[in-house]
């Protein structure tokens, strides 16, 4: 997705650059040139907040995989209130509370 907003972005600076050239002024030129460039930098923005939701996606996800190992995988002890199954470190259930 990043990768497909960073083309995007280059491609309208270089559409930018070309149609500033053909414009013939120099002040079409720079209006070219300015607008490319500030389209641009919304498509490397949003590259930018791509990558980083995908990082931040990535860590709750890695996050819930411990949390998941941290109840289930040693999970050997039934709550009686509400039949959820948990780490026997722990005081009381997770789920509803119900402390032994
Ligand atoms: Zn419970």
């Amino acid at each position: 997705m990043s990768t497909l907003l960073n083309v995007c972005g280059t491609f309208v600076i270089v559409i930018g650059f070309i149609s500033g050239i053909l414009s013939g002024s120099f002040l079409g030129f720079i209006f070219g040139v300015i607008g490319s460039v500030v389209s641009s930098i919304l498509f490397f923005a949003l590259a930018k907040i791509s990558d980083v939701q995908e990082t931040i996606l990535y860590r709750l996800q890695a996050n819930d995989h411990s949390r998941d190992n941290l109840y289930y995988k040693e999970a050997n002890k039934v709550c009686v209130s509400c039949d959820y199954r948990y780490n026997s470190t722990l005081s009381s259930c997770p789920n509803c509370g119900y402390r032994r």
